[in-house]
């Protein structure tokens, strides 16, 4: 049995939620007449006490509407080196935004309200572009999961407000760091002008992301979704896993956050194991010896059955979701252990 723990991106949909899918009462969503859609944004937007919500194919999509929305020809945006919107989006923020990134160096991808101030450029320097948006990650995932305190988001703001810039929230495992808290979905709509969140990760959907604010904001995503080609149509089927999910597979991820902790203590005995992260989530990364290299070690642990990512040159992640239960926790360590 293959063990995939690449990413929480993974799951197969469950028996439930394929008949949440299936039972979907559909439209046309370009005419906005999909009712499965409006529900599942509706319903979104109403977690998180925002006015309104896009569902999109994937959380590259919402982050560069968001940045897209917030951004004029020529902004920069301020985040951390780590960031997904940097790292992983294909350069999206200059293909769609025209807009530079600022990058910080937060502490495992967290930055504070001190290194955002200093990071904001003075508007009358003709030298500098114009600071317009600052996003944040959480959780982090090249942090390896790590969450914010939201007294450090609330600081941020305050810079956002007393500057004029924009917060959005890269929120693609948020309720990772919501079950964690005990916050809820609320603190952190009045925090943001702008959430994404995805559907397709650890709450276990086929496809799928959310931008959630304003009413304006949200319209005019909606034009650029268009633009981009990301006008879908009968979407319901693909929003009811959404809303199923949002319903049931919230409180679960704490199981997934014990079984990574589970990995750690797995990892920790185990001779090619250098340093393990600090594992707060789902997420759990690992060092390997200068002398070997996480493709290397990747490829061997694929071949005994194992799936995980390389993170850096020596670095390899695993993610926990929800089709990997205890049983296969078992079957993972024993399979581990024969690679050592
Ligand atoms: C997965 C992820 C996204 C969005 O990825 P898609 O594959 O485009 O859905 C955005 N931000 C973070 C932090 C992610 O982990």
């Amino acid at each position: 049995m293959f063990i995939d723990l690449r990413s929480d991106t993974v799951t197969k949909p469950t028996q439930a939620m394929k008949e949440a899918m299936f039972e979907a009462e559909v439209g046309d969503d370009v005419f906005g007449d999909d009712s499965s859609v409006l529900a599942l944004e509706q319903k979104a937007a109403q977690m998180f006490g925002k006015e309104a919500a896009i569902f999109c194919v994937s959380g590259t999509m919402t982050n560069q509407l968001a940045i897209r929305v917030h951004t004029q020809i020529g902004s920069e945006v301020i985040c951390d080196k780590y960031s997904h919107i940097y790292l992983y989006e294909g350069g999206g923020v200059a293909l769609n935004s025209l807009s530079s990134l600022k990058l910080l160096d937060g502490d495992r991808g967290r930055l504070t309200a001190q290194q955002v101030r200093d990071a904001i450029n003075n508007p009358e320097d003709i030298h500098q572009p114009i600071t317009h948006l600052v996003s944040l990650e959480n959780t982090m995932n090249k942090g390896g999961g790590c969450f914010y305190n939201i007294s450090d988001i609330q600081a941020i703001k305050q810079v956002c407000v007393e500057n004029n810039l924009k917060l959005h929230l890269d929120g693609a495992r948020i309720f990772n760091a919501l079950v964690e808290t005990g916050e809820s979905p609320q603190q952190y709509g009045e925090l943001f002008d702008t959430i994404s969140i995805c559907l397709s990760k650890g709450l276990g959907c086929p496809v799928g992301s959310l931008l959630i604010g304003n009413k304006d904001d949200i319209k005019k995503a909606r034009r650029i979704r268009k633009a981009m080609g990301g006008g879908w149509r009968q979407a319901g089927f693909l929003a009811a896993a959404g809303t199923y999910a949002l319903d049931n597979h919230i409180a679960r991820l704490r199981d997934d956050h014990l079984r990574a902790k589970q990995i750690g203590s797995i990892l920790e005995g185990l001779p090619f194991v250098e340093n393990i992260y600090p594992i707060d989530t789902n997420i759990v990364i690992f060092e390997l010896p200068k002398t070997l290299l996480a493709s290397d070690f990747v490829e061997k642990a694929k071949e005994s059955g194992l799936g995980c990512v390389v993170f850096g040159k020596h670095l390899v992640r695993f993610v926990t979701h929800l089709d990997f239960s205890d049983t296969h926790l078992s079957i993972f360590e024993d399979k581990i252990k024969k690679i050592a």
